[in-house]
């Protein structure tokens, strides 16, 4: 047995190239496998430190009927069948065919675990399939280039999850020796070898202690940083104030544009990846500096970053772009930060910096206390301010809140407010678990959870934002019923 993923699609969307690619040169591929239709492959694939096996379905359509239905049925569900997870590849510069579209209807309906892959994203204008896709009702879409290899890290991130659960279930098998369940080609011995590119974060609380410090952090994972700002707010002059004599120019790191840049660099020991900050590309034509912050190309930033700090130009605050895009960093569920530059040449600094937080505050009610900095990049006053934020930020977003003190915390907060009546019930709210951080994301066990107001909910994401001090991230309830 193996952990095996097959690539599925139409004709022409890239598998093979991705497959190529997964594989590598120096794996072997593996043609004639007994039993299984010879045209399809089998290799070994390797991303990061994981190693898996994967399936090509290229080759195929070719020996079926011509109908749609039979293509895409014949083709699919051999490779489907045998695999443990699915990358379902489509062609983000040809945008969806029909046949995209008869894929996704026949996966939806399948209970394995299905990741929609955006090939030939490259770049601008190929942007087209990428937002369809986004429309197939299969979740996320990870917008990669198998040729070029960009995008990688986010099947290592689709792939992480998978890769561990299965580490476990091998370590469980050897451990007890069994032996149908053990996977000889799986490599265990290289999890200890971390290269940086996974973060090492770890956390280690004890949830029968009642003392304050209940969370040790030991988190010193590099901290993924975006600054993403309009044209000429001073993003170049900032970078430059920031990096210093110390700048560390990576080139194209794989995922982002090939006219993008990756720097990394540490902040008081601390790790830190910019992700393509387009200060830092070669400044393009003088055209093009008037053109407007492209909204797909920030999307694709705001996913490789996990700190975002928007940058403004304090002469000319917050307009809808700037707006649209603070909404897209939450909504993505990343950490915001709004720093405010050119505050120099700031007369009414008091009005600029209330009429700014009214803004935020009334438009992004979900996270309260986004931090706003004011500093001049040009003079290097007030620049300090950022690092120590990002810091801090990461931080809460970061955060895990204890079972026992979340669960003392819902009986309070219920009480203070009592959930509404319905039809003569009184919805209960009974237990509640943190489920993930990075954004802090809770469970909450609730009676008639799809009859809960969302106004109720508000007002527990806004009690938690208060009591366990979290402001400026994003914060996300799940509600679950039991009954
Ligand atoms: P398959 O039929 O799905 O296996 O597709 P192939 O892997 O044979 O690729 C079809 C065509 O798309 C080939 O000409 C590839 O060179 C091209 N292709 C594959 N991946 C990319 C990519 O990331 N970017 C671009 N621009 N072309 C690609
Ligand atoms: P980018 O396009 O966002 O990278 O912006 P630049 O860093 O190239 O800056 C655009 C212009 O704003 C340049 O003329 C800078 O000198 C100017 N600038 C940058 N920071 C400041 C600042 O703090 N105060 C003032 N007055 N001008 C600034």
């Amino acid at each position: 047995m193996s952990l095996k993923v097959a690539i599925i699609g139409r004709p022409n969307v890239g598998k093979s190239t991705l497959f190529n690619r997964l594989v590598g040169k120096k794996l072997a591929l593996v043609d004639d496998q007994p039993g299984v239709t010879r045209d399809r492959r089998y290799g070994r694939a390797r991303l990061g430190h994981m190693g898996f096996d994967i399936i090509d379905t290229a080759g195929l359509e070719e020996a079926f009927d011509d109908s749609i239905e039979g293509k895409m049925r014949q083709q699919s569900e051999m490779a489907f069948e045998e695999c443990d997870i699915a990358f379902f590849l489509i062609d983000a510069r040809a945008g969806l065919t029909p046949l995209d579209n008869h894929f996704a209807d026949w996966l939806r309906k399948r209970k394995k675990p299905v990741y929609v892959i955006a090939n030939k994203h490259e770049g601008r204008d190929q942007d087209a399939g990428l937002y369809e896709a986004y429309g197939l009702g299969l979740g996320d879409v990870a917008p990669i280039s198998a040729e070029h290899g960009l995008g990688m890290e986010l099947l290592i991130d689709i792939m992480r999850p998978h890769w561990e659960e299965y580490r476990d279930k091998q370590r469980k098998a050897r451990k007890e020796g069994d032996i149908a369940a053990i996977d000889d080609d799986f490599e265990d011995d290289e999890m200890d070898e971390d290269d940086g590119s996974f973060p090492s974060f770890e956390i280690e609380y004890d949830e029968d202690d009642e003392g304050e410090e209940e969370v040790v952090r030991k988190d010193n994972s590099k901290i993924q940083l975006a600054i993403v700002g309009r044209p000429n707010v001073g993003k170049s002059t900032l970078l430059n104030q920031l990096l210093g004599e110390n700048r560390v120019m990576t080139g194209p790191q794989a995922g982002l544009t090939r006219d993008s840049i990756a720097v990394d660099w540490s902040y008081e020991g601390r790790p830190i990846r910019l992700v393509d900050t387009a200060g830092m590309r070669r400044k393009k034509k003088i055209d093009d500096r008037v053109e407007k912050l492209s909204v797909t190309d920030t999307l694709r930033v705001i996913r490789y970053a996990q700190v975002v700090v928007i940058m403004l130009d304090a002469t000319n605050t917050l307009d809808k772009q700037d707006l649209t895009i603070a909404r897209m960093v939450l909504e993505e569920g990343r950490a915001l930060i709004i720093a405010v530059n050119k505050w120099d040449a700031v007369k009414d600094k008091s009005g600029v910096m209330s009429a700014l937080r009214d803004k935020l505050d009334t438009s992004f009610a979900q996270a309260k206390g986004i931090p706003i900095l004011t500093f001049s990049a040009l003079t290097g006053r007030g620049t300090d301010t950022l690092m120590p934020t990002v810091l801090d930020i990461y931080d809460i977003w970061s955060r895990r809140i204890p079972t026992s003190q979340l669960n003392r915390w819902l009986e309070a907060i219920t009480e203070r407010h009592l959930p509404p009546v319905i039809s003569g019930r009184r919805i209960r709210l009974r237990y509640m678990t943190q489920a993930k951080s990075r954004p802090p994301s809770f469970f909450i066990n609730c009676s008639k959870a799809a009859e809960l107001p969302e106004s109720y909910t508000r007002y527990l994401i806004n009690g938690l934002r208060e009591d366990f001090d979290m402001p400026g991230v994003p914060i996300r309830i799940y509600l679950r019923s039991s009954d």
